[in-house]
């Protein structure tokens, strides 16, 4: 028996992925939210789950601990893709990386004078590329969360974070001033088990590629 290892992280990429699972005929038998297990069950004797942080998903599949799994753009661009085959953009888990900063603060007039802009982020490959190819110098301050709290205290002048509905900046007085990019989850494989499991892995990526929302 050929085993398949997917690797998913807890919340909406969890959620989401569910009814393309179900759509290759694969159900998860138990809850990651209640569950203390690592490694999930599934309805096929030969495909399990395990539950990883969003951030290590590639890692996992990069080094064969999963065969594949499912990651944000986002984290797939901060961890660079080595070792890993990306047949599918699954339009789920949306949102997108933007600038934000305080309220009152002269972002237009901070950018365009030429000084420096303290930015703070988790994602410092898509803030160093996106300012620079805007031309502006930019101190990067590497967090790994509560990016909103970096500007309210004086730490940084910016912050390069995911934005969904815009909530969490509008509760900590922040407002968005540029969107860098747009981000959607995507199905990631190891390279060596596409070749050393094909026929499993095609069922899967083939039954996901027929379930995608197209919106
Ligand atoms: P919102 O208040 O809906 O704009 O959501 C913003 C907060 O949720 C931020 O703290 C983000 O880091 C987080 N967030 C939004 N979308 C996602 C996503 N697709 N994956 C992970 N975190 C997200």
């Amino acid at each position: 028996m050929t085993m398949i290892t997917l690797a998913l992280s807890k919340g909406r990429i969890f959620d989401e992925t569910m009814p393309l699972l179900a759509a290759a005929g694969i159900k998860v038998l138990e809850d990651p939210e209640t569950s203390r297990k690592l490694i999930l069950p599934t309805n096929q004797p030969d495909v399990r789950v395990v539950m990883v942080r969003a951030t290590d998903v590639p890692t996992y599949v990069q080094y064969g601990g999963a065969d594949i799994g499912v990651t944000g753009k986002d984290t797939l661009i901060e961890h660079g893709g080595q070792g890993l085959f990306r047949p599918l953009d699954l339009n789920i888990a949306k949102c997108r990386v933007s600038v934000a900063v305080r309220n009152d603060f002269d972002y237009e007039h901070a950018v365009t004078q030429g000084s420096r802009l303290k930015v703070a982020t988790k994602y410092t490959h898509i803030a160093r590329e996106f300012f620079a190819t805007k031309g502006v110098h930019v101190d990067l301050i590497k967090l790994y969360g509560s990016m909103e709290l970096a500007p309210l205290t004086g730490m940084a002048d910016a912050i390069v974070d995911l934005v969904s509905t815009g909530n969490t900046l509008k509760a900590n007085n922040l407002v968005e001033v540029e969107r860098i990019m747009d981000i959607s989850s995507h199905l990631v494989v190891n390279q060596a088990a596409l070749k050393l499991k094909q026929e499993p892995l095609r069922h899967i990526i083939d039954a996901f590629a027929s379930a995608i929302r197209k919106d």
